[in-house]
């Protein structure tokens, strides 16, 4: 079956389910494979269950005669197109976004920013691979206005994959850092994985939103000859630019904006945030810029910022029975990590301070040095009580408290437990010090 047909069908049907487990009547089911487990072997169970057509790509799990089963070459190919096809039927502005750190948060603030004016479809949480961009351009609908979609990556190549499907008609990187790099071979490959969005807007002489502080994005604009830009930053000459007023512990920052497409005043306008981390100038900066350049006005867009409040261990502060501790547990690599201590350090409170820092997975050959780099960086914070988890930092030169799993750490709660303290909690998910939130 091709492409049109597809889509024909799914507009008949305008219900895919990827999990057998849910398959509401009517609905297509598409086999996915993942590393454990191959969605072909549940095609006829969701056949039984209620859904009209099962999408495969193993034909011995079609049943002879059953015209409910598809064979197609590659289900998640099928699934691409089918949502490609959809994103084709809205001719509205899509905001492509990637980057190393700060996506999501991007995400939901130009989100935000957005809404005060249009119909906005944006991504939902980090549905932001494979699967969850095909999934997220099929919630398009003719009442949408604009879209903003992330796009994540893990390996060169990812992201020419997502901006083939997601089209975007702008877009921009959030910055490039040192992330994944087991995946991506080494720095330089982060870069290219991440140029591969400029490479789609160049070739399509789509507008980029570019960070002009970014030392290495400014190289990679300027090695694909980016013409069409908007820039934002702390850099005078940025089109808007902003800087830090205080971190007490939220970012409160001013901005100015001199746009040709918008706005020509020079007002400098001053948003107080409910988000912890001067790093996340940059990612309000981004959606400033987004924002103005489609008309939000800016007051609109400084009520959208202040109003913003994170829900999802991004950037977030908990004000706990006994602590105030600032949850950045979701997710950690050298940059955001080295960017976290960095922002604790700066915050001006009176109360003692404690990070208990997790490992930061997935860095391959490097993992045992950026642990170190961490941990000499914390020798040098002056910190009152630095508290590490997990094998990484396990094996650094460190004279801090070391701990190998959450739950020794819970342990040392129950008996050392810190109270009046700022606690900065952060690393990847898989050490899953969110759990910590209950205990401090
Ligand atoms: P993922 O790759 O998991 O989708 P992401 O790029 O969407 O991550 P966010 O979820 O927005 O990133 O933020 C994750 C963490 O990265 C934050 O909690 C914060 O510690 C850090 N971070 C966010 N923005 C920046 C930034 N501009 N620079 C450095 N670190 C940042
Ligand atoms: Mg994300």
């Amino acid at each position: 079956m091709n492409v049109k047909a597809l889509y024909n069908l799914y507009k008949q049907h305008p219900l895919i389910t990827t999990d057998s487990r849910n398959c509401p009547t009517g609905s297509i089911f598409i086999a996915l494979k993942g590393t454990s487990f191959d969605g072909n072997k549940f095609a006829k169970s969701a056949l039984d269950k209620g859904c009209s057509y099962a999408i495969i790509d193993e034909k011995e799990y079609a049943i002879d005669g059953d015209d409910r089963f598809i064979v197609v070459d590659d289900c998640l190919v099928a699934y691409k197109e089918i949502a490609r096809e959809h994103r084709r039927q809205f001719h509205i502005p899509v905001v492509g976004i990637t980057g190393t750190n700060g996506k999501t948060t991007t995400k939901e603030l130009l989100s935000a920013v957005l809404a005060e004016k249009f119909n906005v479809m944006h991504t939902e949480g980090n549905f932001n691979n494979d699967v969850g961009v095909p999934q997220t351009l099929l919630r398009l609908n003719a009442d949408h206005q604009m879209a903003v979609v992330e796009m994540g990556a893990s390996h060169v190549g990812d992201i020419k994959k997502l901006v083939d499907y997601v089209e975007p008609t702008c877009g921009l990187i959030t910055n490039v850092g040192r992330a994944h790099l087991q995946g991506f071979g080494s720095f330089e490959g982060v870069m290219r994985a991440k140029g591969e969005l400029y490479d789609f807007l160049k070739a399509h002489q789509a507008l980029t939103f570019l960070n002009t502080d970014n030392e290495y994005l400014m190289a990679m604009a300027h090695e694909r000859g980016l013409e069409r830009i908007v820039s934002y930053g702390q850099d005078a000459m940025a089109q808007v630019r902003g800087e830090v007023v205080s971190c007490e512990p939220f970012l409160r920052f001013k901005w100015a904006a001199a746009m040709a497409t918008s706005l020509h005043d020079e007002t400098t306008y001053e948003v107080t945030t409910h988000l912890i981390g001067t790093y996340n100038l940059d990612n309000m900066l981004a959606a400033i810029a987004v924002g103005l350049h489609f008309g939000v006005s800016p007051q609109q867009i400084c009520h959208a910022l202040e109003s913003y409040t994170p829900a999802n261990n991004r950037s977030q502060l908990m004000e706990t029975a006994k602590n105030h501790v600032i949850v950045d547990a979701y997710n950690a690599n050298p940059t955001s990590m080295s960017a976290a201590i960095d922002n604790f350090k700066r915050i001006h409170v009176a109360q003692p301070k404690m990070a208990i820092l997790g490992d930061m997975r997935e860095l391959g050959d490097v993992s045992k040095v950026e642990h170190q780099k961490i941990v000499d960086m914390l020798k040098v914070s002056g910190f009152d009580k630095v508290w590490l988890v997990g094998e990484e930092f396990g094996k650094t030169d460190s004279p801090f408290r070391k701990f190998n799993n959450v739950d020794e750490v819970k342990k040392a709660i129950a008996t050392d437990t810190p109270n009046g303290w700022y606690i900065l909690v952060k690393g990847s998910n898989g050490i899953h010090l969110a759990e910590l939130t209950k205990e401090l």
